[in-house]
């Protein structure tokens, strides 16, 4: 996240004056945003994804109390993660129960100091930021800095059901060393470390469009998301990348350290609109993900067999 933006902060409050009391203790820190309905309230949440939502539970002329709110907003993909504190003249242990119960990171009553909530705010940004960091973490590989396999797998789902829903082709490369448990033994493990980074910054420099995504499969095979690309383009971007990867200068920490080529599998869904109101699928076997990977996969296979260093596109004849 870029360090030098202002935090947001949304404050849903029935009452001017306490909207105004928290607008200027907060607003020289934290961009804030007001809304004094539910109605508002979700839209805005929505549409500035603050960081944190000031929450006050009584609304007596709204249909929507703050718990009606905090309900909607963990219900929306789009504003289930942002931490919510309730602001609220109601103090009982078990309004405070209820509200936590429901999912709010924090309860403050009301009255309140602006310095006790300004605290508040801070810790929670803190623990928001230190969560997206081990998110974060948890998905990348540490060797080449490229999303791992956890992370391939969540972004493949979401592009894959998007293709389906949308009509749109996607495909799919397994990209795998060519003899690479040679090249450890003959050069040593850490220069394998070394010809894996340099690959894996390849494979960043390849791509071009943002929705394309690259990363680590595991050991030393990489996949390549692109949506939007057919059969042909990603059978010319696979040779692109195999001429590219050819001509690589690795890093070595020896002069005798060799390049390295590799093999690509390449699969394709066309998703072509359904016919007769049948069922959306995509063009592989039963029209499932793993289906589509398994694809790809086969025609590595049969790249391997065809010598190496060589790309192959899966057709159901293939196989
Ligand atoms: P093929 O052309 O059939 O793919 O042959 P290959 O030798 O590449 O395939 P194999 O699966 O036999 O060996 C993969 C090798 O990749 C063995 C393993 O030690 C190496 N490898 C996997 N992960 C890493 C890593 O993180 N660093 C290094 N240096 N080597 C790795
Ligand atoms: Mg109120
Ligand atoms: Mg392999
Ligand atoms: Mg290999």
């Amino acid at each position: 996240m870029d360090k030098s933006k202002k935090h947001s902060i949304l404050v849903v409050e029935d009452d001017n004056a306490t909207i105004m009391m928290l607008t200027n203790s907060l607003s020289p820190e934290y961009t804030v945003f007001a809304a004094k309905t539910g109605k508002n309230a979700i839209s805005a949440a929505e549409k500035y994804k603050p960081d944190i939502i000031l929450l006050d539970v009584l609304m007596p002329d709204d249909v929507l109390d703050g718990y009606g709110i905090l309900g909607s907003l963990k219900k929306s993909e789009i504003t289930k993660d942002i931490p919510v504190i309730f602001v609220t003249g109601l103090d009982s242990n078990e309004d405070e129960a209820k509200g936590l119960s429901m999912g709010a990171a924090d309860y403050i009553a009301k009255p309140f100091s602006a310095d006790n909530i300004k605290l508040r705010i801070a810790k929670q940004i803190k623990m928001s930021e230190q969560m997206r960091e081990a998110e974060h973490l948890s998905k990348t590989d540490q060797l080449t800095n490229l999303p791992n396999r956890r992370g391939l797998e969540e972004r493949l789902n979401v592009e894959w059901l998007s293709a389906i829903r949308e009509h749109q082709p996607i495909s799919l490369l397994i990209i795998d060393v060519d003899k690479f448990k040679n090249y450890n033994d003959a050069y040593g493990h850490p220069q394998g470390d070394m010809a894996l980074k340099a690959l894996g910054r390849c494979l960043r420099n390849s791509i071009k469009r943002p929705r394309d995504f690259a990363g680590r499969w595991g050991g030393e095979e990489f996949l390549l998301i692109l949506p939007g690309t057919n059969a042909q383009g990603a059978a010319t971007f696979a040779e692109s990348l195999r001429e590219q990867v050819q001509e690589m200068e690795v890093p070595a920490s020896e002069e005798m350290a060799q390049k390295i080529t590799i093999s690509i599998g390449v699969s394709t869904a066309d998703n072509p609109p359904a016919k007769d109101g049948a069922p959306d699928k995509g063009k592989t076997e039963g029209g499932t993900m793993e289906g589509f990977i398994a694809e790809a996969d086969k025609a590595l296979f049969i790249a391997k067999k065809s010598g190496r260093n060589k790309i192959c596109s899966f057709s159901g004849d293939s196989a």
